[in-house]
């Protein structure tokens, strides 16, 4: 028995699913994993897991990874040495960057990677490459929400942490399904209503496990939260309810979005969303009588065409309350990957540095020029959106992808299939041959997390370490590694020996993460940004001021624009979201037997009504067809959902996947896809 003692280790890691950021050891025997244990100083979860952290894991060992470089051959793919691979993306690249121009390329990081990964990345594209065609997929999920922060208080992260969400009075979540999503966060959610006397209001079409907890439901007609949020905020300016004297302080433009508040009457709002008044007066209210306010949302608000106004109407309201700058209130835009808020802190942004910095602005571009010993461009480049165009139109030639299943993930994923069809190179690297390696001529195999040393930054702007628990299989590589030697082979000259070296790096050039070091990462150590040079962090994102113009915080106007209307035929409104068990299309969650045993696919949600209307019972099969493409997929009649709207969860890649009903319509103001803005048409496939 000792001797099997002795060879168990424990190693402590950072959840590689939701933006949580839950840590646990990890008991291993060489490669079998044993147990997960969490710890109690674990900052963002102590003792609490959801089934994907303590049982997600076995994938690591499947046997579907990829362990050796693929190259294609006509429409079959050979495995390759990684010498021969890192040949031909030299030979590549060169060749397309010097017939077609540095912009010809274009790079998309990974949520799932490390910080230092993301650096790296941008790295490579802008100062190897000489382009700023770079971004990651908050551009599918969250850049709506970090838009409308950065217009009115200067930073597009959390206001607080976990901790305060838990001691606000009053939560008022707003498209996020959050049991599901976030189910660690829930649980403290959950506690504080039960323990603390925590007022819940939950705004959603779709009555999910928060919303049958909650004070108060309401269920907005889909699209309308913009107005109901401000004839709230009007409606409590008018009483006087509004927090003068944080105003009159902390906020500019105050006159002028007063003014912009009125056509969101009462009356237009109950027109508009279906909230009657009583609701709306309830939700002022209660604003009105919690000390402390926190408002959280997701994907139903960001994943429209007006997603990034309605997170500004998040923020006016909490302003115009006084709810920033004290802990328990303020904004949280629920983080979706585990690390999708580091892709972007960490510049994998076609307009950004590291740590936020614009690439237009000439001081800033000067200090990384300096530090890296390059030319730098100066004018932003292509977001997945524009990229997916540009492919289109023959203006980008090659791309670089690594973790990311684009072409089922990706709205309109037929329209993007087609793009890739039209790369004259592309570049997949991932852990398994996803939807989107079908379309590569390399393919390369990285490491999934358990495999590498690192940091992830949380939901809170938490950077938590997580440590190698295993070696890397077959030979896959720790991204990093993979992007420093094709880096070399493009002309760079980059030698880090561990993660460390770039993270300390990128403290010296982002004044966001000025103080950030490993040391002061130890174990369960842990930081969130900004943080100082001398390594003090900021647990409470706003103080004394905000970081804009006079330290002030701005209200920002904005006007609602209508959910996009089809004719008449497509009558059904597509609902879509996350299952517990699984995460996003399941490229890690259906190849863990202990996960996909419980949920082996998805189903699609409907209403009662629509069952009787239909002659639908559970289990009878379905079309649904919107103008883009059609799933095929089986119903479930429940009460969550409405009327005509169904509900279909993302996590497929297969017939039932979501994107093949998606448009190309985005939001106006980030080009995130309009994802929740889905008509399609119904036909019975198979009545039972
Ligand atoms: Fe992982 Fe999120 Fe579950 Fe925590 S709540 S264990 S971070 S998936």
């Amino acid at each position: 028995a000792q001797m099997r003692e002795e060879r168990i280790e424990k190693t402590k890691t950072v959840c590689t699913y939701c933006g949580v950021g839950c840590a646990f050891d990890v008991w291993t025997k060489d490669r079998q994993i044993l147990k997960i244990e969490p710890q109690a100083e674990a900052p963002a979860n102590g003792i609490s897991t959801c089934v994907k952290g303590k049982f997600g894991w076995d994938f690591v060992n499947s046997d579907e990874r990829l362990t050796k470089p693929l190259i294609r051959e006509g429409d079959e793919f050979r495995e390759a040495e990684w010498e021969e691979a890192f040949d031909l993306i030299e030979k590549k690249f060169k060749a397309i960057k010097k017939d077609k121009g540095s912009d010809s390329l274009a790079f998309i990081s990974s949520s799932k990677c490390t910080n230092e990964e993301s650096y790296l990345m941008q790295k490579l594209a802008r100062g190897v490459i000489g382009t700023n065609n770079i971004d990651n997929c908050s551009r599918y999920c969250q850049s709506p929400a970090t838009m409308g922060l950065w217009r009115t208080v200067g930073y597009g992260g959390d206001s607080g942490g976990i901790g305060d969400i838990e001691q606000s009075e009053l939560i008022i979540s707003i498209g996020s399904n959050t049991v599901e999503s976030h189910p660690v966060l829930a649980t403290r959610v959950k506690r504080a209503q039960k323990l603390n006397g925590q007022k819940v209001i939950v705004a959603d079409i779709r009555k999910h496990e928060l919303a049958e907890r909650a004070d108060l439901f309401v269920k907005p007609a889909p699209g309308s939260d913009l107005v109901w949020l401000s004839a709230v905020t009007k409606y409590m300016v008018d009483q006087g309810w509004h927090d003068e004297e944080f105003l009159e302080k902390h906020v500019n433009n105050v006159v002028e979005f007063m003014e912009s508040l009125a056509p969101y009457t009462l009356d237009y709002a109950v027109e508009e969303t279906n909230l009657s008044k009583d609701e709306i007066i309830s939700i002022a209210t209660s604003i009105k009588e919690a000390k402390t306010t926190s408002v959280l949302w997701a994907m139903g608000v960001t994943q429209h065409g007006g997603g990034s106004d309605t997170s500004t109407a998040i923020s006016n309201l909490l302003l115009v309350t006084g709810n920033y700058m004290k802990p328990g209130a303020g904004a949280y835009p629920l983080r979706g990957h585990n690390n999708v808020q580091g892709a972007s802190d960490f510049g994998s942004m076609p307009d950004r540095f590291p740590g936020y910095e614009f690439v237009t602005d000439d001081n800033v571009r000067e200090k990384y020029e300096k530090s890296w010993g390059v030319n730098l461009p100066s004018e932003p480049g292509l977001n997945n959106h524009e990229m997916v165009e540009a492919i289109h139109e023959g203006q980008l030639n090659a791309v670089y992808l690594k973790g990311e299943d684009m072409g089922i993930v990706d709205a309109n994923i037929n329209h993007v299939q087609a793009a890739f069809e039209k790369l004259d190179f592309f570049v997949v690297q991932d852990v398994f041959f996803s939807k989107t390696c079908q379309y590569a001529d390399v393919v390369l195999p990285a490491s999934p997390s358990l495999e590498k040393d690192g940091t992830f930054t949380n939901t809170e702007r938490r950077f938590q370490r997580l440590y190698q628990v295993l070696e890397p299989l077959g030979e896959s590589l720790p991204d990093w590694r993979i992007i420093m030697e094709v880096a070399n082979r493009l002309g760079a000259d980059w030698s880090y020996e561990h993660p460390s070296e770039i993270m300390d790096e990128a403290a010296l050039l982002a004044p966001l993460f000025a103080g950030v070091s490993y040391d002061l990462l130890e174990g369960y150590d842990s930081l969130q940004w900004p943080v100082a040079k001398d390594g003090t962090d900021t647990p409470l994102l706003f103080k004394e001021e905000f970081p804009l113009p006079d330290g002030k915080a701005i209200l920002y106007p904005v006007q609602w624009t209508k959910p996009l209307e089809f004719e008449e035929e497509y009558d059904i409104h597509v609902n879509n979201g996350r299952l517990l068990e699984h995460f996003h299309e399941g490229n890690l969650t259906y190849k863990s037997k202990a996960i996909s045993g419980k949920t082996p696919s998805v189903f699609l949600e409907i209403s009662k009504e629509l069952a009787e209307e239909r002659g639908i019972e559970d289990g009878t099969k379905v079309r649904l067809t919107s103008p883009y493409g059609n799933v095929k997929v089986s119903c479930i009649v429940t009460d969550r959902v409405f009327g005509k709207q169904v509900y279909l969860p993302m996590n497929t890649s297969g017939e039932g996947a979501i994107n093949y009903l998606t448009s190309s319509h985005a939001d106006k103001d980030t080009d995130t896809p309009a994802y929740k803005e889905i008509l399609a048409k119904m036909e019975v496939l198979e009545p039972k």
